[in-house]
């Protein structure tokens, strides 16, 4: 998509910190770090939401998740821990309409019961 954020930085028009890529889905440092470890996972085909990309792909959710084990175990945050979410719309924070899916960890995260 052409005035996509996510789709520029696929593309490489965008500078990023790429630290994983395979055929479908590419991960990159975020720019505004929220924890010592903070990756974001993308598709490389654009979808705005998770909701659109589940109703029009559900196997790239797979090909999401897969990219995040590999990328865990790599670089042994299995070992300690991590948290994965996805933003959508105002309530959410969702900034970014390229469905995303923060990668957190490196270091002991608070909220969500923690
Ligand atoms: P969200 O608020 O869930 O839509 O997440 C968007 C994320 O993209 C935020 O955590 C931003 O810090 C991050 N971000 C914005 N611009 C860039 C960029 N150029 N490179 C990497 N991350 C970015
Ligand atoms: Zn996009």
């Amino acid at each position: 998509m052409e005035d996509c954020l996510f789709c520029k930085i696929h593309k490489g028009e965008i500078p990023s910190t790429r630290v994983y890529e395979d055929e479908n889905v590419i991960a990159f440092r975020d720019l505004y770090p929220q924890a010592k470890e903070h990756i974001l996972f993308i598709h490389k085909r654009h979808t705005k939401n998770v909701n659109e990309l589940v109703a029009t792909d559900p196997s790239e959710l797979s090909d999401v998740f897969l990219a995040i084990k590999k990328y865990t175990e790599d670089s042994k945050l299995t070992e300690t821990g991590f948290r994965v979410v996805t933003n959508f719309g105002p309530d959410g924070g969702q900034t970014v309409f390229h469905t995303h899916f923060h990668l957190l960890g490196g270091q002991k995260l608070k909220g969500f019961g923690a």
